[in-house]
């Protein structure tokens, strides 16, 4: 079983709220859909909120604590965000099954709650079962009821990590908008050292954030899941899925430029 996530960032044009990046999406789907003619496999796909979900999600603050009086105001905030999510989904999917895809949405706000920002509730026997009758399970950056702050915003790559520590994938593959993991942001920094392997956070220069409207922590988010996830043994790969071809050749386990994450050396 693969699971794979698909960045926000390639599905959605970061700089306008709420458009597709409709070029991007059809590749992606005929890549996923080459690779499964090619040699079927057991597949999960997670995908980012990109530009449908953070501004939302920041208008609102979503996430941070708030008085009793706030609560309507936040609550519609929650269902715009989980609209907005659902939609972008709409569009994923509909490219999928236009491909002969077969994948079946189950959204993280129906079955996921949180506490304190992190998932603590989420059985996935229905991914089990869809994936036993064939079908692709996707799930996508989402908002959930929280314990602890009422509702919060749950990144694609938090539901990766959920996922992967849950399933016991044979292998873990995020899709983004850069090669993989960088000592700075390379693309702001020209200078930037690229890392094949990843293990600590030390080997970043700095802990500066991602794309500005990211609210869920962009890269360095990304990163400290996946150190998570190594620590429990779980290998994952950042891959660039804006490279033409690169999402077929790693789901056919293919040699793709990328950084793996994992504590070993
Ligand atoms: P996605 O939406 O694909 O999950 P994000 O936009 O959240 O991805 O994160 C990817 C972005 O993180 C890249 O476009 C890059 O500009 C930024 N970034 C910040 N710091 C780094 C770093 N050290 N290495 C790689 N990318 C970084």
């Amino acid at each position: 079983m693969i699971i794979l996530k698909i960045g926000g960032s390639i599905l959605t044009n970061k700089d306008s709220v709420g458009e597709v990046d409709v070029q991007s999406l059809r590749r992606i789907a005929s890549e996923v859909k080459s690779s499964l003619d090619n040699s079927p496999k057991d597949l999960i796909i997670v995908h980012g909120a990109g530009s449908f979900g953070h501004p939302p999600a920041k208008k609102y603050k979503i996430g941070e604590k708030f008085d009793e009086s706030e609560y309507p105001q936040k609550r519609i905030g929650f269902c715009e965000i989980q609209n907005a999510v659902k939609k972008l989904n709409m569009y994923i999917s509909e490219a999928f099954i236009e491909e002969g895809l077969p994948v079946v949405a189950i959204p993280a706000s129906s079955f996921m709650t949180a506490t304190n920002k992190r998932i603590v509730e989420g059985n996935l026997d229905s991914f089990k079962r869809y994936l036993q009758k064939g079908f692709i399970p996707v799930i996508y950056g989402d908002v959930v009821l929280d314990d602890e702050l009422e509702f919060c915003v749950i990144s694609g790559d938090q539901i990766i990590q959920y996922l992967a520590k849950n399933l016991n994938p044979d292998r873990v593959v995020l899709g983004t908008d850069v090669d993989g993991v960088y000592n700075k942001n390379p693309k702001t920094h020209d200078d930037a050292v690229f890392f094949d392997k990843f293990s600590s956070l030390d080997d970043l220069d700095t802990l500066e954030g991602t794309t500005n409207i990211d609210v869920t922590g962009g890269m360095i988010g990304k990163i400290k899941e996946l150190l998570y996830l190594a620590d429990l043994g779980i290998e994952s790969k950042i891959i660039n899925a804006e490279v033409e071809d690169n999402i077929f050749k790693v789901l056919e386990n293919e040699n793709v430029k990328g950084t793996v994450i994992s504590r070993g050396k």
